[in-house]
């Protein structure tokens, strides 16, 4: 069975889909951190994503992997555990506009159909019920008062750089 949490940036889906999944023993898949590895591995690669050939190059060989490991999931790429970089400033810069390219969406749609065959999932991320999964067996669309967003992206932001000036 897929469940799909969609809706609009800081509305709380990664809360609700973590908490959702753990409290059903569903898997949780959070695509934004997918859309986020992809555009570490363009960076790190130099990827000019305007190129057709080298960006079909670079997404043909782009290889994804999440591990758990003491409860605690991590990202990889070649390898490469990149659970941290995905979430810098670099990343987090550059991610809408890498994301905006129909190439990166259908590899990582792809993925996503990929991951979804057979398991009990929870898929999060604004194009889940829509685009990726318009027939899942239940789909939630979050929404909140703009004020109420506008402090959650304040807050996470305030924690984020707290945490990078190691306070
Ligand atoms: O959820 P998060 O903020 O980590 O997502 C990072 C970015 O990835 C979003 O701002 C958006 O540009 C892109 N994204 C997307 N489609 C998704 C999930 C994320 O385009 N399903």
């Amino acid at each position: 069975m897929i469940i799909t949490i969609d809706g609009p940036v800081a509305t709380g889906k990664s809360t609700i889909a973590k908490k959702l999944a753990s409290a059903i023993g569903y898997i949780y898949y959070d695509t934004g951190a997918m859309y986020r590895a992809l555009t570490y591995g363009v960076l790190k690669n130099h990827v000019d994503i305007d190129n057709f050939e080298s960006l079909s190059q670079f997404l043909s060989a782009f290889d994804f992997d999440i591990k758990i490991k003491q409860g605690e999931r991590r990202y990889f790429i070649d390898g490469e555990d990149v659970t941290d970089a995905i979430r810098q400033d670099e990343v987090t810069s550059q991610v809408s506009r890498i994301s905006a390219n129909p190439a990166v969406r259908q590899k990582l749609v792809d993925y996503q159909r990929e991951l979804s065959k057979g398991v009990n999932a929870v898929f999060e991320g604004r194009d889940m019920g829509t685009v990726v999964f318009p027939k899942a067996d239940l789909k939630i669309f979050l929404t909140g008062r703009q004020e109420v967003r506008a402090k959650r992206r304040f807050d996470k932001m305030k924690k984020e750089l707290i945490g990078k000036a190691g306070y």
